[in-house]
């Protein structure tokens, strides 16, 4: 059984990382456009980068959860017949042992150049000391997507979306596209779809399968039912 989990913001809620929108529609304080833009980085590249330092600095300090150690549990199960897709830029999937994982929306832990485009480990504030160790230019950026940027590896995941029997979103409102769409991918191409979050999400009428509760209960549940079911 081949399955391609999605996974967002909402899986890494209760190791202590915040969502992407609160209620007051901030992230962490700060306008969205202020901070996960290109614009506001040209703009502004201290303030964003000073924003990235502090989430870097945030996830440090933070571990996975049980949802996050499942997954890891079911990569052990399944090998290169699971693959998790996640949106998220912290590294808890991998801190949990999973290793099939692809960070279409970048990640806090390597830097990107934006004069030779090598992507770097790191583990430091970018704002006070920005260069690149592969050409020597001060032109490092955080290595996340920003709205109005292409995320990483979208052929591969169409390519696993075409190949997989099930597809499951797991903490993620839907309200940001391509990633919003991949359900429809995988349910056009035969896969069974189940949605897990808190609460109703942007696209959760395009689900076969939805069950509201926190991931880190719904999460092992699931891959305790797939499992059995792999024997
Ligand atoms: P989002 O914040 O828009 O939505 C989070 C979803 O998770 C909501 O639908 C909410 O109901 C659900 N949720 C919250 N707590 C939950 C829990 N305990 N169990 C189950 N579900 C829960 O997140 P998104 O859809 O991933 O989009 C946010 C974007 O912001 C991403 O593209 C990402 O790059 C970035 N981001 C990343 C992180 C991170 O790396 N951890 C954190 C914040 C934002």
């Amino acid at each position: 059984m081949r399955i391609v989990v999605l996974t967002g913001a909402g899986i890494s809620a209760e190791s202590g990382v915040p969502t992407f929108r609160d209620a007051d529609g901030l992230w962490e304080g700060h306008r969205v456009e202020d901070v996960a833009t290109p614009e506001a980085f040209e703009r502004d590249p201290r303030t964003v980068q000073r924003f990235y330092d502090e989430r870097r600095r945030a996830v440090a300090a933070v571990r996975p959860n049980p949802a996050h150690v499942a997954l890891a549990e079911l990569e052990r199960r399944l090998g290169d017949d699971l693959v998790v897709v996640t949106q998220n830029i912290d590294d808890l999937h991998e801190q949990a042992g999973s290793t099939r994982v692809v960070h279409m929306h970048g990640r806090l832990d390597t830097a990107l150049c934006e004069t030779c485009g090598a992507r770097t480990p790191v583990d430091r504030d970018l704002a006070d000391d920005a260069g690149c160790p592969a050409c020597g230019t001060a032109s490092l950026r955080p290595d996340v997507v920003w709205f109005g940027e292409m995320p990483y590896d979208l052929d591969r995941i169409d390519l696993e979306l075409a190949a997989c029997d099930r597809f499951v979103a797991i903490g993620t409102s839907g309200a940001v596209y391509p990633a919003a769409g991949f359900v429809l991918t995988a349910a056009g191409f035969g896969a069974r779809t189940l949605e897990l979050n808190l609460v109703e999400s942007e696209v959760s009428l395009l689900f076969d399968e939805v069950r509201h509760g926190l991931a880190s209960m719904l999460v092992p549940a699931w891959v305790d039912e797939i499992l059995a079911e792999v024997g």
